[in-house]
């Protein structure tokens, strides 16, 4: 069982998304729901090339389909 206490100074909210390709603010649908976009997140291990560095980023759609037309084997 989990409990959670919303403490005010500990509580984030998400005021932005941006691209980090083209650079463009993801936008609002309405309060709280935002357009559709993908998010990555990467922790390196220690004998990887980035050793231990830690990655995310966003992309929008647009980005996203750039991005995966120049894979070799398609996505489905
Ligand atoms: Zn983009």
């Amino acid at each position: 069982m989990k409990e959670y206490t919303l403490k005010a100074q500990e509580s984030q909210v998400l005021t932005k998304v941006v691209c980090n390709c083209c650079g463009k603010e993801i936008p609002l649908i309405r309060e709280g729901i935002r357009e559709e976009y993908f998010h990555a997140e990467k922790a390196w291990g220690y004998f990887s090339n980035q050793d231990g560095r830690q990655d995310s980023f966003d992309l929008c759609q647009e980005c996203y389909e750039k991005m995966h037309e120049g894979f070799k084997i398609k996505l489905h």
